[in-house]
């Protein structure tokens, strides 16, 4: 079994032969014999396994712990009204971070299907800047907020983790529209999940916010949520667009991502503007701003 995991093994726990995490389930072995699987859709890493009696039990075991969560959202929430929310530019090094809250009437699930609204990483760039103008021309209620990099900076130098910077973007975006819609019936609030709901409580509390009923988490909401895959495409847009502004400003097209073409990309930044310029365009506590010392 642990084989057949071999490529995406984590951290192995104590009392455990190993632990691995797919797209559907965290796996873990343990010395006893025993599987737990976790996740999402645990059933799917399951089913490779055969039904014997034995894993029929643990199938079950895993599906009854999956549901005792009260955070996971009822499956029921997907085809009905909701408000989704989700982000962008949290693993760039340049740019913003954005945070897009939609909320979809369950009339207008088909359409925004047809529409193809989608997972914003799993399309091409311009076709997310094209869908965030078909979302804008619905005129779903939403709330797009954009944390500039100065302001992102200055926060993580007083202590805040990137985390609860999320989870306040997210906070305040599902606060927006909640208040938007005024009366208008939810069935829930769905939140592309980044952290344990426990600690999303406890960033939001942090800052005297409590969470809206209703709030579930749940990791790669966007396959399952139209509304969260609504939120990721104007979410993804707005980076987008805020990278276009910010390299026209630096006179240099600013690079996704935190590769070593970003390292050689902020020597160059720093040799002509000097170090300081990057507080206006990067995350500059990311790792990248060390290695960057390596090509100046
Ligand atoms: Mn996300």
């Amino acid at each position: 079994m642990k084989k057949s995991y071999e490529t995406q093994l984590i951290g192995t726990p104590q009392g455990a032969v190993f632990r691995a995490k797919t797209d559907h389930a965290v796996i873990t072995a343990y010395r006893s014999g025993k599987v737990l699987f976790q996740g999402n859709s645990p059933e799917t890493e399951i089913a490779k396994w055969g039904t014997t009696k034995q894993s029929n039990h643990t199938a079950k075991q895993s599906t009854k712990k999956v549901k005792a969560n009260p955070f996971n959202p009822p499956s029921t929430l997907f085809t009905n009204s909701h408000i989704g929310s989700d982000e962008s530019g949290t693993g760039d090094y340049f740019g913003p971070v954005t945070v897009a809250a939609v909320y979809v009437q369950d009339h207008q699930i088909e359409l925004l299907k047809e529409l193809g609204i989608q997972d914003s990483k799993k399309i091409t760039d311009e076709r997310v800047r094209a869908l965030s103008k078909d979302i804008i021309q619905l005129e779903l209620p939403y709330s797009l907020l954009i944390l500039h990099n100065k302001k992102y900076n200055t926060l993580q130098q007083q202590g805040w983790s990137q985390g609860k910077i999320k989870a306040m973007l997210h906070h305040h975006a599902i606060d927006h529209v909640v208040n938007k819609i005024a009366d208008a019936p939810y069935h829930g609030i769905l939140i592309d999940q980044f952290c344990q709901p426990h600690v999303y409580k406890r960033y939001i509390a942090s800052e005297q916010a409590t969470m809206a009923k209703g709030t579930y988490f749940m990791t790669k909401a966007e396959h399952y949520s139209i509304a969260v895959a609504a939120g990721s495409i104007l979410a993804r847009a707005s980076f987008l667009n805020e990278m276009d502004k910010l390299s026209e400003k630096i006179g240099y097209p600013l690079l996704k991502g935190a590769s070593n073409k970003v390292d050689q990309l902020i020597a160059t930044i720093i040799k002509a503007q000097g170090i300081d310029s990057l507080d206006h365009c990067a995350k500059t506590h990311f790792i990248n701003t060390k290695k960057a010392q390596a090509y100046l």
